[in-house]
């Protein structure tokens, strides 16, 4: 990867932190290819329009009594090897720091967490690992560094979540309960809600509906504590 550019901002997020007034940073570029990602232009590299960093930057200075956090999501943001640099002008600024991954790089996210670059990670868990490389659309993935990524937030002390997107026509009973005993007692665990868009990678995919979360979520709770549903209310 080249260097990390950010092409897409979203000035005022309500919803990426609980409770914190957050602006989120968009990188392009991903080593995976989920049918239901909302963001297939980012993935894809299509019509992209690269923001300029001083802006950002200013921009961020500016807004420090309004803001609480930085989300940096994607695409998937640790491709990016000089994501560091970035997060430290962030920093800088006195911003907590969110990032969100797919897991691939657990390397990054050590580093990044024993520089104190970040304060949250929001990983996603796609599927259980039986269906990971269906789920994920490519087998070029190397399901280990998903594996250490999780055994890293859940030793490390660092503040995180993990979160499945829920769609029909990949996640069964039986899935959902592989990933409750795969991933055992989590400090957080959210399963999302699936929403079709012209956006996606695959068209025509279905959400899974709010009884059949539920059921999803209790199967959860026989392995974690603090299970939640999002994009349900
Ligand atoms: S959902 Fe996330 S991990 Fe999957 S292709 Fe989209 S950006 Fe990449």
């Amino acid at each position: 990867m080249t260097e990390l550019r950010f092409c897409g901002i979203e000035p005022l997020s309500l919803v990426d932190l609980e409770g914190m007034l957050v602006c989120t940073l968009f990188t392009n570029g991903c080593n995976f290819r989920c049918p239901f990602c909302q963001n297939s232009n980012l993935v894809f590299n299509q019509d992209i329009t690269y923001l300029d960093w001083e802006e950002i930057l200013s921009f961020l200075k500016k807004r420090r009594n309004m803001l609480d956090a930085v989300c940096v999501t994607g695409g998937e943001p640790t491709l990016y090897p000089d994501l560091a640099n970035k997060l430290k002008e962030i920093k800088a600024l006195g911003y907590f720091i969110k990032l969100d991954t797919n897991g691939t790089n657990p390397e990054m996210l050590k580093e990044l967490y024993q520089a104190s670059l970040i304060d949250y990670v929001a990983m996603d868990i796609k599927n259980a690992l039986d269906k990971y490389q269906e789920t994920i659309g490519t087998k070029l993935v190397n399901l280990v560094n998903i594996q250490e990524s999780i055994n890293f937030l859940k030793t490390s002390g660092i503040d995180y979540e993990f979160r499945t997107t829920l769609v029909h026509e990949f996640h069964t009973p039986e899935d959902i309960e592989k990933i409750g005993l795969w991933l055992g007692n989590v400090k957080r665990m959210y399963l999302q809600k699936f929403k079709d868009s012209e956006t996606c990678i695959k068209q025509g995919l279905h959400e899974v509906d709010l009884q059949t979360a539920h059921q999803y979520k209790k199967i959860l709770k026989e392995h974690m504590n603090n299970v939640s549903l999002r994009g349900y209310e």
